[in-house]
């Protein structure tokens, strides 16, 4: 069983839409199991409308809870915490479990003993069936922190769903940016795909996540999407990957047919055989091999 990453810098490079055709196209030739490592902005569900067989609440940290009864009104919880997370309304004090880190500062300070450290749900995780395979995939609830832990989750789960169907591939969507979600998501991976996108920002985005890969020493590869909007800047990308030996699988062009496959809930190599569609089956005949099947 092999994994494969693909990595985006930021949200918006399209990287979704590489994930979801080169599922179809592997689904054709193999056991698939997808995880989406987005936690934050899951939206590989989205278009592969996944019927949810099992969820689970995710545990990811800790928060502060007053017990009302036996707090003496000292003010101490409020003084320590740095994030402002301690409310006093009329003398009564409570915590705002949105702001509250879970650092336990005011649980150790509190004179009365009566500021509690309890688990803090976060999000969730599921396993789903879609067209295409089976999905691991998560939610961090709104203003939880914790999303490499729970990007971790999804890959362990998937890692033993695959084991269990005897998967042949595991396609991983990673997460934005190069955080501690991004770390999570190419941790043991066999391959890491970069999508740049043509602008000086997503140069700057592809080097500082092939900075992550290589760190893990995962080796990467690299494919520039919607390169015809920015001829200039696709060829000093490529001329970056030349440089670094950097494999460099193809340039996709801009197309449409993205956009209106999206729309219709497919990938777009079920929806078209336009040159977007061609140009994704050229990177999978490119990155097979790659992974050593
Ligand atoms: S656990 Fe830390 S962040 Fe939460 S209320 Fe206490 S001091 Fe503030
Ligand atoms: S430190 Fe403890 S006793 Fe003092 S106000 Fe906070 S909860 Fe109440």
């Amino acid at each position: 069983m092999k994994q494969l990453v693909v990595l985006g810098g930021k949200g918006g490079t399209g990287k979704t839409t590489v994930v979801a055709a080169l599922a179809q196209l592997m689904a054709t030739e193999g056991r698939l199991v997808l995880a989406d490592a987005d936690v934050d902005a899951p939206n590989l569900g989205l278009l592969l409308a996944p019927e949810v067989l099992y969820g689970e609440r995710f545990v990811g940290g800790s928060e502060a809870v007053i017990d009302e009864t036996a707090c003496i009104g000292c003010g101490t919880c409020q003084d320590v915490c740095r994030y402002d997370a301690v409310l006093a309304t009329d003398g009564v004090y409570t915590v705002d479990a949105i702001a509250c880190e879970g650092c336990a500062a005011c649980h150790y300070a509190c004179p009365a003993g009566c500021i509690d450290m309890e688990p803090a749900e976060s999000g969730e995780w599921y396993r789903s069936m879609t067209r295409l395979g089976d999905l691991v995939h998560a939610r961090l609830f709104a203003g939880q922190e914790n999303s490499g832990k729970l990007v971790s989750l999804v890959r362990h789960q998937a890692q033993v769903l695959a084991q269990d169907r005897d998967a042949r591939w595991v396609l991983i969507d990673g997460s934005p940016g190069i955080g501690c979600p991004v770390i999570a998501a190419v941790t043991g991976a066999d391959l890491a795909l970069m999508v740049a996108e043509p602008t000086v920002s997503g140069q700057h985005d592809l080097d500082r996540v092939l900075g992550v890969a290589a760190h893990f020493r995962v080796p990467a590869a690299v494919v520039i999407n919607k390169g015809d909007i920015n001829p200039g800047r696709s060829a000093e990308i490529e001329a970056y990957c030349r440089e670094r030996d950097l494999p460099m699988l193809g340039v996709l062009p801009y197309d449409d047919a993205a956009m209106a496959a999206m729309r219709q809930g497919r990938t777009v190599t079920e929806a078209s055989d336009g040159p977007l569609a061609q140009a994704l089956r050229g990177l999978w005949a490119v990155l097979k091999p790659m992974l050593g099947q």
